[in-house]
């Protein structure tokens, strides 16, 4: 097993560690290969591949036997294009001004209303996404279906891929999900003319009825749980650890952090450690979240500062200056973590924040 340490400037002398286990990665996208077969299992690496390092995560998934990548903007389509030849997706589409720059880059776009398909037309191969019940993005029904005659009489382009997006993918039993499907199904219902995809990571595993000709997961690739409130099925990707720079004692009485909102209701040993809300660590963690010491949950007291947290280690023997303790990891999964802050992994991934040492284990990049 290898480890890369990414150094900046900025992480030289880091006081947290974020580790991203890339084997786990690529395990990851074996399994939902899979579990998708034979439909074609692409990869979406927007937003830095959720935070976590768009070359190590293209690299290692291109490796792994992914041909097409998903990204939000056309500047993170430039990105990737420096990194891979693989078939690249943007999801934005294109507008009269950046036309030009998805063609010179060879970057499809998936084309969002008839403005966007009229602007492109003939460019290049593009996606059209169809919006079945979200009412985010896409072509209506209506849009769909006078294009469909465009693309019978041969004035319109036909596209490479048809997608769509859930709104409720993570609720196996609502109702949305099957008329969204349904929706899907009807408007064309043969891959003959062009592949098809509506599941991400959650959509997977409602059944192989959602997986048409492929399926796009992000989350579940980085071991976020597609499965919400049944055992992750995903191995867990993202490692982060933080020094301890200081322990103190409190007695009775006093207050810790900001606001005075922890008071003490007896003699306490308190922790302060090296990760506030500029690292991700979100305020809404206060009096809800805890992290690991030596094996042992410790609650975290009072308000998040913004490079500092504070948290009771009473009754934890042998806590010292300098020891690490955990943030995710074996013991707090992202999803328990994003839990306690009332938000979803996806946040909490994409929040990290730029001054975690970044450790690539496993790593070829
Ligand atoms: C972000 C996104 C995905 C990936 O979703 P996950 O839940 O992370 O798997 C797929 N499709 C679209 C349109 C998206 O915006």
């Amino acid at each position: 097993m290898i480890a890369i340490m990414m150094e900046t400037a900025l992480t030289r002398n880091s006081l947290s560690e974020l580790s991203i286990n890339l084997e786990a990665l690529a395990a990851n996208y074996h399994f939902l290969a899979e579990q998708s077969a034979p439909s074609e299992c692409a990869a979406v690496v927007k937003a830095n591949a959720y935070g976590l390092g768009l070359r190590a995560v293209t690299r290692t998934l291109e490796k792994a036997g992914c041909k097409t990548f998903f990204v939000a903007t056309l500047d993170e389509g430039l990105a990737l294009r420096n990194i891979t030849k693989k078939i690249i997706y943007v999801f934005a589409g294109v507008t009269e001004e950046t036309n030009l720059t998805f063609a010179e880059a060879s970057l499809r776009p998936v084309l969002n209303s008839i403005q966007q398909v009229k602007l492109w037309n003939s460019k290049g191969p593009a996606a059209f996404h169809l919006d079945t019940g979200m009412n985010r993005l896409g072509l209506s029904k209506k849009d769909f279906l006078e294009l469909s005659v465009g693309i019978a009489n041969g004035t319109t382009v036909k596209p490479t891929l048809i997608l769509s997006h859930l709104a409720c993918a993570d609720e196996p039993g609502n109702d949305l999900n099957f008329q969204q499907l349904k929706t899907f199904q009807e408007l064309h219902p043969t891959p003959q003319s062009y592949p098809r995809s509506l599941s991400a990571s959650s959509g997977i595993f409602l059944g192989p009825q959602y997986h048409f000709e492929m399926v796009r997961p992000g989350y579940a690739l980085y071991g976020g749980n597609p499965t919400k409130n049944r055992p992750n099925p995903m191995s867990p990707v993202v490692n982060l650890k933080a020094k301890i720079l200081q322990c103190r004692e409190v007695a009775r009485g006093e207050s810790v952090g900001y606001g005075a909102t922890f008071r003490s209701d007896k003699r306490r040993q308190i922790a302060t450690i090296a990760i506030g809300y500029a690292d991700g660590y979100s305020r809404a963690l206060a009096q809800t979240a805890y992290v690991v010491i030596n094996g042992i949950l410790a609650p975290v007291a009072g308000r998040i500062s913004m490079d500092l947290i504070s948290v009771d280690i009473t009754g934890i023997e042998g806590v010292k200056p300098g020891d690490w303790a955990e943030i995710i990891g074996s013991t707090i999964s992202v999803d328990d973590l994003a839990n306690c802050a009332g938000t979803i992994g996806y946040e909490l991934l994409t929040a990290l924040g730029p001054r975690h040492k970044r450790i690539y284990i496993g790593a070829n990049i």
